[in-house]
């Protein structure tokens, strides 16, 4: 009954077989061999951008901080919603390799960023002269880290508010293979089409082993996010593993089906849990993260049963067993159906 994060789960067989077969003679360093051309290739394809250029990394938080600094100067500030990951679980990375960018939060609704909050924050009256500093990019999330979803038309109104204010638009795309199974929309749609000028494109989550993308669509921006990749120790010398992850994760869509078995591990969890009374679900989940709260009494049985996800806001341990605690409760591709309908089944035992 594993549901504290979808990275707990295992690589997808068709990723470790493709790890296996990279793993095969020489072949030069530093992403100048053919497998890194034909990940690059395939992942211009799929947001059927070819002018744009491709960094594979390591990690998410690597992707996220390089491309905001790419984007923004250390003197501007980057926009983010308050439950942003780039805002709470990066360790400050985008502003260290900012070089000292400010991250300011934004008014959101479930996650989502509200356009007329985000118009106010650029509002030029706000800003004088240089003791006010200079706005300098929108970061979004999709997926958001609340489980919600953006439309490619709520991306597109949120990025010509900053664009008008001349700044670009970052979509940190950790899950945004479960938002476009979600929405049904196209890779394309979802990223430059609505005005996204860099994204982070995620694999790692959704059954690579530990494969990311930055994907910029101004190829103007690629020289210097070479420089401040390699800067960073993130420029890999064995980048054919990297590529190898990647194109297997593409290859005939398997990134979309993941993300697709995903939501719907989600959606049945979701289900179960609104016939149980006692719990509460907030925001209404549309991917493959879900919020539910319940009382104490029942994440102590559901732990004490093997059930691992984390607490948002207690412990479970200490304080009175009726009051309620919100866990966030999150599926993989992989979460074996009988783990929900066990962790349901508890619960509802619990209930009767
Ligand atoms: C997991 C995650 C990342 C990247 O995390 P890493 O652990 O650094 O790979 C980035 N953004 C969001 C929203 C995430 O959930």
């Amino acid at each position: 009954m594993f549901f504290a994060s979808d990275n707990g789960g295992p690589v997808h067989p068709a990723i470790m077989e493709a790890l296996a077969a990279a793993n095969e003679g020489d072949a030069m360093a530093y992403g100048d061999d053919a497998l890194t051309a034909r990940a690059r290739d395939a992942l211009r394809a799929t947001p059927e951008a070819p002018e744009a250029e491709i960094f594979l990394l390591a990690s998410g938080t690597a992707a996220n901080a390089l491309a905001l600094a790419t984007l923004a100067e250390p003197f501007q500030t980057i926009y983010a919603t308050p439950d942003a990951h780039v805002i709470n679980h990066e360790c400050n990375a985008p502003e260290f390799y900012t070089g000292g960018a400010k991250l300011t939060p934004v008014a959101a609704d479930a996650g989502k960023m509200r356009p007329e909050a985000l118009a106010q924050a650029l509002d030029p009256a706000r800003f004088h002269s240089e003791h006010d500093g200079a706005p300098g990019a929108l970061s979004l999330t999709n997926l958001t880290e609340l489980g919600t979803l953006y439309s490619p038309g709520e991306i597109a109104t949120l990025a010509r508010i900053a664009h008008a204010a001349g700044l670009p638009v970052h979509l940190d795309g950790a899950r945004l293979a479960n938002a476009l199974a979600a929405t049904g929309a196209s890779p394309a749609e979802m990223t430059w089409k609505a005005g996204v000028d860099a994204l982070s494109f995620g694999a790692t989550k959704n059954g690579a082993m530990g494969a990311e993308a930055v994907i910029l669509f101004d190829p103007a921006r690629a020289r210097e996010l070479a420089l401040r990749r390699m800067r960073a120790g993130q420029l890999l010398s064995k980048h054919r593993y990297l590529a190898a992850q990647m194109l297997a994760y593409l290859e005939g869509g398997l990134w979309l089906d993941l993300a697709r078995s995903a939501n719907a591990r989600t959606a049945r969890l979701a289900n179960g849990l609104r016939e149980i009374g006692a719990v509460e679900i907030a925001p209404e989940p549309q991917g493959n993260i879900l919020f539910a709260r319940f009382p104490r009494a029942l994440h102590q049985r559901l732990l004490a049963a093997g059930a691992e996800y984390h607490l948002m806001d207690g412990d479970a341990q200490k304080g009175t067993p009726e009051e309620p605690l919100t866990a966030r409760l999150v599926c993989a591709w992989s979460t074996p159906q009988e783990s929900i309908d066990r962790f349901l089944q508890i619960l509802r035992s619990l209930t009767a």
